[in-house]
């Protein structure tokens, strides 16, 4: 079974060298401030969760896409880092790793990924900017449990809810990656208001 989500995590640039200005609905991107070298950015930490990201040589900038992250607003970061969802952005092919214009730096390690789940990147860059980031942890609407902030889906009301509660009641993502009921349940019909 695959989701927004999942999908948004399995994004690959396009094969070969050059670039394209791609529109990219499910996903963010998160820069890193241009004064931290690469070093002071991946430092010790768990590369290995890292994809690889994109530096921009005119301006020194970083960038990582990470699925489109409703829930993490740009106060929730860092005030160094800065976020901006589902971007249009000039995307280097696959094989554009050196030059002038943007490309990509891979880490010495292997991954499959070209997009870095949140919460390691959001930890490393909080590290390399000196602050902690702390992850949102929204509850479901409809369970009220804990979710797996990576995994929840947003309803049209804007809330959050696990995707099997949100199926099980009969939302369906829509390409837009907001979840919405196809009809108004019992609970939305509008009351009667009582005749005076
Ligand atoms: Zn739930």
């Amino acid at each position: 079974m695959t989701s927004i989500h999942s999908d948004a995590l399995a994004w690959q640039p396009p094969a070969g060298h050059g670039h394209t200005l791609l529109h990219l609905p499910h996903h963010s991107v998160l820069t890193a401030p241009a004064d931290l070298s690469l070093a002071e950015l991946t430092g010790s930490g768990p590369r290995a969760a890292l994809a690889p990201h994109v530096h921009v040589p005119r301006t020194g900038i970083r960038y990582w896409l990470v699925p489109w992250t409703w829930y993490v607003t740009q106060g929730c970061l860092a005030p160094r880092i800065t976020l901006r969802h589902r971007p249009t952005l000039l995307i280097p092919h696959a094989d554009q790793l050196t030059g002038p214009a943007p490309s990509w730096t891979h880490f010495d390690t292997c991954t499959d990924l070209w997009v870095t789940p949140l919460a390691p990147l959001l930890h490393q860059l909080g590290r390399a900017t000196g602050n902690a980031i702390p992850l949102p942890r929204p509850a479901c609407v409809l369970c009220a449990q804990d979710t797996d902030p990576s995994r929840c889906v947003r309803l049209s009301t804007g809330k959050p809810a696990h995707p099997d509660c949100a199926r099980a009641r009969g939302y369906q993502p829509a390409p837009s990656g907001v979840w919405s009921s196809p009809e108004p349940g019992p609970g939305a019909r509008p009351l009667r208001s009582p005749r005076r």
